[in-house]
């Protein structure tokens, strides 16, 4: 299938592109193309523009920074999958990063897919919006009005929906620092390695505090907390918070299967994380 008819501009500055999305409640933003351009294709979306951003400086940086007080990495716009998974910066920083991205679809759409473009997208069986939300992230957008930073506990909507307006552009996603005596893990059942998680688990574990996010368990990014939980109920205690969806892809009784298992691996890896360090 073709996608339907849409115009195209490829602004140079961030301020063209905010311009050309004003009043066009139709367009859509263009990053890496490796959800948008499917959707066009299948005719799930018809834009009346695209208003692609990869001509824009200075928006694939990845930097170890601070956000108020709170280290941490802030990954670009245009910073490509692969080159996020590659960054000494980010594994020292922040681990669950690279662990959760090793994980995202296949090498030539890590070259190709942009981490933040995949926050936007909001796909609940995505890797990073869990990821983010479960460190407590936030992006940073702009639009006619200003800059604004999102923090990822307001960033999910809904399916497929994101709190960032039509007439915005992400410019950035900020990944807090995991901070000294804390632990994460992840991980994920899928068909084949690369294809989109039946199941994933990210769990972060500082001091008593025991939190699991998890991806295509819900219509969107879920975290529960898991404090004092004793290790033989954890998989149960992170089942009575959520309600595994049913699908083409798999039932809920196997969805709730496998947030048992997978609760309790990514808990185990994370206070290992803890006790001994990366
Ligand atoms: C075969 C295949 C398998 C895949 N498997 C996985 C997987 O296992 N896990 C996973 O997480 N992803 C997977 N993906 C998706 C991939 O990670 C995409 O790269 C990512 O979801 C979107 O990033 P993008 O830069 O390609 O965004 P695009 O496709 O360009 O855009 C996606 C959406 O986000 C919006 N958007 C993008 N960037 C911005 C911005 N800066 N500001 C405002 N809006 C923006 C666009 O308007 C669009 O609505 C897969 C893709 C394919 C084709």
């Amino acid at each position: 299938m073709k996608p339907a008819p849409f115009d195209y501009r490829r602004p140079g500055t961030l301020s063209e592109a905010i311009a050309a999305l004003a009043g066009e409640p139709d367009a859509k933003v263009l990053a890496g193309g490796q959800s948008l351009v499917p959707l066009l294709s299948m005719r799930l979306a018809a834009p009346s523009l695209l208003v692609d951003i990869n001509g824009l400086p200075g928006l694939d940086t990845i930097e170890v920074t601070g956000e108020g007080d709170e280290p941490g990495v802030r990954v670009g716009a245009l910073a490509r999958h692969a080159a996020v998974l590659a960054s000494d910066d980010v594994r020292r920083v922040q681990p669950l990063v690279p662990l959760a991205l090793a994980d995202v679809a296949h090498a030539t759409i890590r070259n190709r897919g942009t981490t933040v473009g995949s926050i936007v997208h909001a796909d609940a069986a995505a890797e990073m919006p869990v990821v983010l939300t479960l460190l407590g992230g936030s992006v940073e957008v702009e639009g006619p009005s200003g800059r604004r930073t999102i923090p990822a506990d307001e960033l999910y909507v809904g399916p497929l929906e994101s709190s960032v307006g039509h007439d915005e552009i992400a410019v950035a996603a900020f990944f807090p620092a995991l901070r000294p005596g804390a632990g994460v893990g992840f991980e994920e059942i899928a068909r084949r390695h690369g294809d989109y998680a039946l199941v994933g688990a990210a769990a972060l574990v500082e001091g008593e505090s025991v939190r699991v996010g998890f991806l295509s368990v819900s219509d969107v990014p879920t975290v529960v907390d898991l404090s004092g939980v004793a290790d033989d109920e954890l998989g149960d205690a992170a089942l009575a918070q959520l309600e595994p969806m049913d699908d083409i892809h798999a039932t809920a009784a196997y969805r709730s299967q496998l947030v048992r298992v997978l609760t309790t691996r990514v808990v185990r890896s994370a206070q290992e994380m803890a006790r001994e360090g990366m």
